[in-house]
């Protein structure tokens, strides 16, 4: 009996380093987009999907979560953490890593890194939400908070919105000169500014994205007027929030799964009963999103298991074009399927 492993019990892996070489092949901007017309293409087919509140363990310096959905044919999870004080320490706020895996079998089908993979897949949600609630012709957006999903945001707003101009700020000057000088060769009109009230002075859409574990108020409500869009990222945990509780209020909130945004995003502030428009049912015509050009529109985004599971659909879509993948020898596969025991025993001869 060979103790090869069999070609099924074989999971392609996607590392960092091949989904940088996948990332860069295509394009950052292109393969936002890319991902973002998956996302949109799994929204409309909303009611098929398993959903659930992300699964989250908390700790002081921050929390690791477990985020799984499926279609009925496939199955997707992805593990993310999201640990504010890491930066300091000199590591990632957030890292992730996912799986897809076939429903009939439960056989894994990929393993990938996900911590660039989200911040792709988080960029294109914030688009494909922006393309429904945004200003028609919006060209500024500010971006508050310049960390690890600043430029992906910037780049995915100027390929799919538009956006010309980008005005920048973040407590730390450093992050804010860092963005500045990664994004100087895209083509987009790129400004610092010192506050956050500069940064949003003359942006038809505000996104923010800091991380703090506290409820923050990176946006008070002077600083939000008629007709702009937030596209609010950072708030997306209990006790993590953003925005002033009065800019709600006065908006018209867009969530991607109520039972998990009520959670951990911006409306966490709100009554459990406020009403919000759920995403899917604007990009299907089930709701309306933006109606009229003086309206405050909020997408209250938290990231959803679902985004991730289109993200993970879309990279193994490029498998089969690109060599992206390394075979993983991650499922015991014995030949005689019942002889579990036997094939350790066996192994004995060569180990
Ligand atoms: P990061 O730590 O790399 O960057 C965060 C930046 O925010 C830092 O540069 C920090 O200096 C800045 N900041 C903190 N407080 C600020 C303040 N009061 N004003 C201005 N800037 C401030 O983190 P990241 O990976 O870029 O993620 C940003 C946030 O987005 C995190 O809270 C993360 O949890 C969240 N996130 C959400 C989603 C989603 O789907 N909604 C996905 C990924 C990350």
């Amino acid at each position: 009996m060979s103790l090869k492993p069999s070609p099924l019990a074989m999971v392609p892996f996607v590392s960092v380093d091949n989904m940088m070489k996948l990332v860069n092949r295509i394009g950052i901007a292109e393969m936002i987009a890319g991902i973002a017309d998956v996302i949109e293409e799994d929204f409309k087919r909303w009611p098929e999907f398993d959903k659930t509140p992300r699964v989250p363990s908390h700790s002081e310096d921050g929390v690791i979560e477990l985020m799984p959905t499926s279609d009925g044919v496939t199955y997707g999870f992805k593990y993310v953490n999201g640990h504010p004080a890491n930066m300091a320490r000199g590591y990632q706020t957030v890292t992730a890593f996912g799986l897809l895996a076939r429903v009939d079998t439960g056989y894994p089908i990929m393993l990938s890194e996900m911590t660039v993979l989200t911040a792709l897949r988080t960029a294109a949600t914030s688009v494909v939400a922006a393309k429904y609630l945004a200003p028609k012709g919006a060209k500024t957006m500010a971006l508050i908070g310049n960390g690890a999903q600043c430029e992906f945001q910037s780049l995915a707003f100027q390929k799919v919105l538009g956006i010309d101009t980008v005005q920048l700020y973040d407590i730390d000057p450093a992050a804010t000169q860092k963005a500045v000088k990664n994004l100087s060769e895209t083509g987009l009109n790129v400004m610092a500014c010192d506050s956050a009230q500069a940064a949003v002075s003359g942006a038809q859409i505000i996104t923010t994205c800091t991380a703090d574990k506290q409820y923050a108020t990176i946006l008070t409500d002077n600083m939000v007027g008629a007709g702009q869009h937030i596209n609010a990222i950072g708030g997306d945990c209990p006790g993590k929030t953003e925005l002033h509780k009065d800019i709600l209020l006065r908006s018209d909130i867009f969530v991607e799964y109520p039972p998990q945004t009520r959670i951990e995003g911006e409306i966490q502030q709100l009554d459990p009963d406020h009403p919000v428009t759920e995403l899917w049912k604007v990009i299907t015509g089930d709701a309306q999103g933006r109606t009229d050009a003086r309206q405050i529109t909020l997408f209250d985004s938290v990231g959803f298991a679902t985004e991730d599971f289109s993200a993970l659909r879309y990279v193994h879509r490029m498998l089969a074009e690109h060599n992206i993948a390394q075979d993983l020898d991650m499922i015991a596969d014995p030949d005689d399927p019942r002889d579990l025991f036997g094939m350790v025993q066996r192994a004995k001869e060569t180990h």
